[in-house]
């Protein structure tokens, strides 16, 4: 299916379920909840929220999970991957994980949430070593035992 001006595309990592969205999402938050957490098996979870009208899958079929009541999680059955959030407690909209769409680039965060279930290390992850790819690839700058582990 051709893109359509001003629609983005996503899917699994598999590939048998892709999607469409059509403008710019209303928001984008990051998730640390421990929800988040244990359904996409990351420590944080970047969130686009759109209106349902502005999504829709263009192949495949998605399987989903109750996380909590009145939440429905979108994943494929094939592969695994998280691709979308949706609540009673926000009706008629689709929260897209952002990690889900081909070029998420552009869906920059405007806030963090659930912050009081995230762990103390990420937010000085930044600080620690830093590779383009992995240690054992970049011999200079990566020290030997990061090599080895890696
Ligand atoms: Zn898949
Ligand atoms: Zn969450």
């Amino acid at each position: 299916m051709d893109k359509i001006p001003g629609s983005e595309t996503g899917g699994c990592l598999c590939g048998k379920v892709r999607y469409q969205v059509l403008g710019a999402p209303n928001w984008v938050a990051i998730c640390h909840c421990e929800s988040c957490r244990k359904a996409t098996g990351a420590m944080l979870s970047v969130y686009a929220g759109f209106y349902d009208k502005a999504f829709c899958y263009t192949s495949g079929t998605v399987n989903t999970h109750a996380s909590s009541e009145g939440v429905e999680r979108c994943f494929c059955g094939n592969c695994g991957s998280s691709l979308t959030y949706a609540s009673t407690r926000w009706p008629g909209e689709v929260h897209v994980l952002v990690a889900s769409i081909d070029d998420p680039s552009s869906y920059v965060p405007q806030a963090q949430i659930y912050l009081q279930d995230s762990v103390p290390w990420l937010s000085s992850a930044h600080e620690i070593a830093k590779f383009h790819t992995t240690p054992s690839e970049e011999k200079e700058g990566g020290s030997d035992e990061l090599a080895k582990a890696v």
